[in-house]
């Protein structure tokens, strides 16, 4: 099959277009025919080493959507397929208890296993979520790794219509897609972001406020539109550039979650803050299946747009690599294998 291979940690020269041998499927995995595999962040650090792979030659692309290529289980030949991107055990107390996002055995498909920067990928069967049929596997792949980690953070936060959040990085595709699930919630947003750009379509994705967080203090800007209240939740993945000014526009008893650190993960806590305005400070990772499944349905309804900043064919990963590398583009990078 086609695929791009890495062979060694390093620049965009290491992402190989040559064939390799078609996946076996594994007990309790299926063979999907990749019809869409969308391009993060995550695969720039594996291609530097900054996030090792399980080891070389190595296929990335953790955000999969396609066919089943071989009937297993209840899904048969051609049937359209999300790929869920984290891989749990199915098996340790978490996963038992429903909570695959904490399983205690995590991985993720396209870093701990191969991925979908290929004409076929091997999978597990317990990832697999059937598409509506009216969801392409463009948008599909455009949303289920960003739009599921998301949903998951909204919910951790309690976010309930009528709340003010706050959503940092509104531009990125967590945050972008914060922005719209916020929005189905009933909650009022306001955007932050560094560029004047980003906020625009931002606004147009849905926020009500939309503030520059690199122009004048952040806070100010968040009493003002809340009446001096604050914000009831916090989305956070900037971390140290603006994890203080964050922190300070939550209203008393209010959340922040984070997700992320593009900017440092090292960040100053005054406890005394913490404790008299009982604030509640939550780490999110990943999602869960059912956030998946739901993400893909408010696609179905038209409630959540998928953002496609550019299609690549498969060979042209490299291209997608640089301009994601760029920052130079708004909304999904999808690589196209079929
Ligand atoms: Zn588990």
């Amino acid at each position: 099959m086609k695929s791009i291979v890495i062979g060694e940690y390093g620049g965009l020269d290491r992402l190989h277009f040559t064939r390799s041998q078609m996946p076996r499927a594994g007990d309790n995995e299926v063979i999907v025919k990749v019809k869409a595999c969308g391009v993060n962040h995550l695969d720039i650090w594996i291609r530097k080493g900054a996030r090792p792979c399980k080891g070389f030659p190595h296929i990335m692309g953790s955000e999969i959507s396609g066919f089943v290529a071989e009937p297993r289980g209840a899904f048969k030949e051609g049937d359209r397929v999300a790929v869920f991107p984290w891989l749990y055990c199915g098996r340790c107390i978490n996963c038992a208890n429903g909570n695959e996002n904490l399983c205690v055995k995590p991985g993720t498909i396209g870093r701990t296993t191969n991925g979908g920067y290929a004409e076929f990928a091997s999978v597990p069967l317990q990832n697999l979520a059937r598409l509506p049929d009216n969801v392409s596997c463009t948008d599909a792949a455009a949303v289920i790794l960003a739009g599921t980690t998301a949903l998951r953070m909204i919910r951790k936060a309690g976010v309930k219509k009528g709340d003010t959040v706050l959503v940092l990085a509104a531009g990125s595709g967590v945050g972008s897609s914060a922005v719209q699930l916020c929005r189905i919630s009933g909650a009022n947003v306001i955007a932050a972001a560094g560029s004047d750009e980003k906020l625009e379509r931002a606004r147009a994705i849905g926020a009500e406020h939309a503030i520059n967080y690199t122009e004048g203090s952040m806070k100010e800007k968040v009493m003002d539109l809340t009446g001096g209240d604050g914000a009831d939740a916090v989305i956070e993945q900037v971390g140290k550039d603006t994890w203080q000014d964050s922190l300070s526009c939550l209203k008393t008893g209010g959340t922040i979650v984070t997700c992320g650190a593009t900017s440092g993960s090292s960040v100053g806590l005054d406890i005394l803050d913490i404790f008299s305005r009982q604030l509640r400070i939550i780490g999110s990772s990943s999602g869960m299946m059912a956030d998946m499944k739901d993400v893909l349905d408010h696609v179905a309804n038209g409630a959540f747009k998928p953002l496609v900043s550019k299609t690549f064919p498969l060979e042209k990963a490299a291209d997608a690599h640089r301009l994601m590398e760029s920052r130079n583009f708004f909304g999904k990078i999808i690589l196209l294998p079929h």
